[in-house]
Order: structure tokens, then sequence, then C-alpha cells
């Protein structure tokens, strides 16, 4: 009898432990798509599947209408990182795709301690040390005990590595070269079984050249549903993580424009991908079962030439192609010292301290001469001394953004700003670009769809760095360490207080 009583109080214990558990979804997918334009969810409408993909997203989902990326440089390893660490640049230290770190020239997830798993080239040399802040992801798994499981997927690394954050179980990327999706020994000795299986079913293809084609969105939603079904995501009990990211549609966009044949295919084949893994997870995960958002690292502003043939305000501007050879040429006409500009890209500027300091100039001298000879160029709408930007006439809330996505250890130190409608690239290419804080490339879509959403849209200023406050008040989890944003309190609230 004694040992009866026990059992029904073990049980009662084990019910009450059950029903004390905050209640979560299953699993949380983050899905980024690589410069997509907000509009495009309207643009493309007539042309997505009425009730699969995107209007699926759309009629079942929230839909936050005036999410802005509130940093610049808007480009795609600072899209990743902001959204998945709610923080921007000047935090979680992803200053660019590429910056310098100690003086040191480095990609966005270069790892040189970090060795490839599935390759031995240097693509597989990547993890996410650069990183300063912690994800979505790592919170989640601290708030667990590290019992859910987190991976992230992309053709790009960086697209892959960053959303995925430190704690990953893993993160897969693709190398062209081995044909394969690969990782590193950050994450893992050696590849699952299934993956290895999974490359060689796939090796034509992979084969092929995705990283520009409507196969490569394809493709990485095959990896997605893969790593959902072999490591059962979802489907264990606790809450875990998937970050994908479709990288295609970015190249894709950068050769052949926004408004374009090539990408109208892309986002077509997107849509009916998009519906085909939303059923996909309804199977595996149950419908109302995950929490998915879908965003976008960066829009993109559209080529010159179909610009100005309507007679829309354009423009292109190819200074960094020549390594900044123009600027250093002339600035060496003045002060007589070579290489003055270290690097230039992605619209930021980096002196080489150390010839200025050999030479003995005067920093604040050989800036102001940079800067006169940029604004001679008449794409050129503003160059900003990041160092001393309370010093520079610059409007908010243009000057919060560059306060925000400057890092002052790894950025550079002047930052271009464009004419509106001006891009960076050739006005006789077809492609557009992004990089600026104007509408085209900074304002992107944000839709939550499933586990404790109720359907709507609003019209409400959101940043983008309130993405992961949001995923996080959901779930009931810490926010990432250094989080700015706010949840979305039109979604949270009711969800919340159902
Ligand atoms: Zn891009």
């Amino acid at each position: 009898m004694k040992r009866l009583f026990l059992f029904a109080c073990a049980i009662i214990a084990m019910l009450a432990a059950v029903a004390a558990q905050p209640a979560r979804p299953r699993l949380v997918v983050g899905l980024m798509v690589d410069q997509m334009r907000w509009d495009y969810l309207y643009y493309y409408q007539d042309r997505f599947a009425a009730d699969g993909g995107f209007n699926r997203l759309l009629t079942e989902g929230f839909s936050c209408n005036n999410t802005i990326i509130d940093y610049v440089p808007t480009v795609t390893a600072c899209g990743h990182a902001s959204v998945y660490t709610g923080t921007t640049p000047a935090f979680h230290g992803i200053a660019g795709n590429n910056y310098f770190i100690h003086g040191k020239h480095v990609s966005s997830v270069q790892d040189d301690e970090a060795n490839g798993v599935g390759t031995s080239r240097s693509v597989g040399k990547r993890s996410p040390r650069n990183l300063l802040a912690t994800t979505i992801g790592d919170e989640l798994r601290l708030a667990t005990g590290f019992a859910s499981r987190v991976y992230g997927v992309a053709l790009k690394d960086r697209a892959s590595v960053l959303p995925a954050g430190h704690s990953a179980n893993a993160a897969f990327w693709f190398s062209q070269k081995d044909a394969a999706f690969i990782t590193s020994d950050y994450y893992m000795k050696q590849l699952p079984q299934w993956l290895t299986e999974f490359n060689r079913r796939n090796t034509a293809l992979l084969k092929t050249d995705l990283s520009r084609s409507p196969k490569g969105v394809s493709m990485t939603f095959a990896m997605a549903e893969a790593i959902l079904i072999n490591e059962k995501l979802g489907q264990t009990g606790n809450t875990d993580m998937l970050a994908i990211s479709i990288s295609p549609t970015d190249l894709i966009s950068h050769q052949h424009g926004t408004r374009s044949p090539q990408t109208d295919s892309a986002y077509v084949q997107l849509d009916a991908d998009l519906g085909r893994f939303l059923s996909t997870l309804d199977e595996k995960v149950g419908r109302g079962n995950y929490l998915l958002f879908l965003s976008a690292d960066h829009g993109g502003t559209n080529n010159y030439k179909y610009s100005s043939a309507h007679k829309i305000p354009s423009g292109s501007w190819k200074c960094w192609s020549d390594d900044a050879k123009q600027v250093n040429d002339l600035l060496y006409r003045r002060f007589g010292v070579k290489n003055i500009i270290k690097d230039f890209n992605e619209f930021s500027l980096y002196l080489n301290n150390s010839a200025i300091d050999s030479a003995a100039l005067d920093r604040e001298v050989v800036k102001a001469e940079a800067k006169r000879i940029l604004y001679a160029q008449s794409a050129v709408e503003l160059v900003v001394d990041l160092e001393n930007i309370h010093r520079e006439t610059v409007p908010e809330p243009l000057k919060q953004r560059l306060i925000k996505g400057y890092h002052h250890e790894r950025s550079g130190e002047l930052f271009v700003l464009l004419k509106p409608g001006y891009y960076a690239g050739d006005i006789t290419e077809d492609g557009s670009n992004h990089g600026t804080w104007t509408t085209d490339d900074a304002h992107i879509p944000l839709v939550f769809m499933g586990w404790g959403i109720n359907h709507g849209e609003t019209s409400q200023p959101v940043g983008m760095t309130s993405i992961a406050a949001t995923v996080c008040a959901l779930l009931h989890i810490q926010m990432p360490s250094v989080c700015i944003g706010s949840p979305i309190l039109p979604i949270t609230e009711p969800a919340l207080n159902r």
C-alpha cells in the first residue's frame, strides 16, 4: 500500500513538473532571404501560389510592414548577425562582410584556428568566434540546459554560421569546389552519416553553380528538410531551432537586377519550395507546433538602367573597384605618402594609420583631404568621420544608424553615403546592389507564423533588432547578451495573454 502511495506521489510530482514547464513551441524556424525587399511580398503576390508559400504566411501569420534595418552598412553578414543577436555591428562586432581585427583583414566568419570538415579548403576555416554577442539559439540552449538543439544551413558560410550562434550543434554551408555541404571542426570531427549520403546522392546537382541559380534555393530547402528529418528537430520533446538562409536570391539580383526575369524566377521557385517546406513542417512537427519567422538581411536598390529609363533618380558609383587607387593617388599628390587608404569596401574607408604615423601626418588633416576628394564625386551625398560623428551635421535617424553600425576596433574611419537611388556598381551593368541606408536597402519583410501567432499586420515602425527580442519573449527565454531591440507588442501581448 505504501509503495502504491509513493508511486502515486511520484506520478503527481511528474505531472506537476510537466505542467510547470513554460509553454514553448516544439521548433523555432528562422528563414532569411538574402536581398529580399519588403515590397516583394506584394510585387510578386499574384505570381505566388494562392495558399502555399508567402501567401500562406500573409494569410495565417502576422506581418510587420514597416521593419527597418537600424544601422549601416546593410550587408549580408551584418544582417544575419543583427537579426539573431538583436543588436548591431557596434556591439556584435560583425562590422561588414569583411573588416579588420587587430589590423588583420578577415572575412566575417573566418577563423584560422578552425579546420574544414568535409573539405580541406579554406572555405572550411569558419566559426562564429568573431561574433561578440549571444544569439537566440544560444539563449534557447542556455534556457534548457543545452537540451534544445540548434542548427544553421545556407549556401553562404556567414548566412549559416552567424544565425546558428556560438553553442549551435552545427552550421552547414556549401563548398562549390567540393560539390558538397560542409562544416568545420568548431562543431564536429566528421560529417554526420546522413550528410555524407546527402552529398553523394546530390553530387550531379551540387557540381552545378548553385550560388546564382533557383536550383540553389531548392537545394537549401532540401538540406533544411534533411536536417529536420535526420536530427528529428521538434520531434523529441525539447524546443529546437533551425536557422535557414536562402542565398542565391542575392547573387541573382546582383547580376541581373531587382527587376529581371531571373530574379522573378528565383522568387517563384522560392515560393513553391517554401510552400512544400511548410507542408513538411506541418507533417513532421505539426501545424501550430512550430514558430516561424521570415525576414531578410537587407533589400536591394534597383538597377540604374531600369530606374533612369523611367525617370527615377538613380546612379552608380564604383570607386572602390580600383582598391581606392584614385583616392590614394590624390592623397599622394598632397602628402607624398603612398597607400594612405588601406582598404575601401562596402562604403567604409580604412586609413593606413601606420603609414600616417610614420610620415608624422596629422590624421585630421588627412581625413579632411580624403573627404574633400570624395565630395568631388557627383554620386556622393555625405562622407562621415565615424570617429568624430558628434562633430558631423548628420540628421537623425541616419546619425543613430551610423553610430550603431560602427565598431571602433573593426570598422573603417570614414563612411560614404551615396545620393538616393545610387548604388555601388557600374552604370553599364544590369545588376542591383545594397549597403546604403535608404529604404531600397533598409526596408525588409518580417512575418511571424505558427505557434502563438494571431493573424494580423501592423504598420508600427519595427527595428531589425526587435526580431530577437520578440522571439525570446515568446519563448520565455533570456534575450541575447547585447540585445537592444524591444519585443513587438502587437505580436507578444496577444500570444502571452491567451
Ligand atoms: Zn549582396
